[in-house]
């Protein structure tokens, strides 16, 4: 069954920034790094991987944040609410699921940088990492999650 029902679309905390989805998303995966503790102030982030073509915003102005590197950190430009990253040249986008009003319910089926995860916050997804699955290995990741989900 599919994570989410396209065309899937979704909000910034105050609502300025809405965004839609009208592709089917590649995985979905939980992020334990630091980086995503200290952007979310949480234990992890929550991502699902959305082609680029699949991928708009409806209204209201998206702005940089985060750290300022290669990946841009996308944030509404009123509340600067994390509501997607752009990896480069990969063709797709994580968008934050949380962000969408209706996100998915299952356990992501991807969680990366357990090694640096909270102990308490470990997800048991299908997939574990303790840093992020070599390049060679996407393929086949992505194939197991189009027939699963
Ligand atoms: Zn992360
Ligand atoms: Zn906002």
């Amino acid at each position: 069954m599919p994570e989410i029902t396209l065309p899937a679309q979704g909000r910034c905390r105050c609502g300025a920034l809405r965004v839609e989805v009208t592709a089917p998303p590649l995985f979905s995966a939980a992020c334990h790094c630091t980086g995503c503790q200290r952007m979310t102030g949480s234990a992890f982030s929550l991502t699902l991987g959305i082609p680029s073509s699949g991928f708009a915003v409806l209204e209201g102005e998206a702005v940089p944040g985060g750290r300022r590197g290669a990946l841009r950190h996308m944030h509404c430009a009123a509340c600067h609410a994390w509501i997607w990253t752009e990896p480069p040249g990969m063709g797709f986008v994580n968008l934050r699921s949380p962000m969408l009003d209706h996100p998915p319910r299952a356990v992501p089926f991807l969680e990366t940088c357990l090694s640096e995860a909270m102990p308490f916050a470990r997800l048991g997804a299908p997939h574990g990492y303790d840093a992020f699955p070599a390049m060679e290995e996407m393929e086949g990741l992505l194939a197991a999650y189009a027939a699963e989900r």
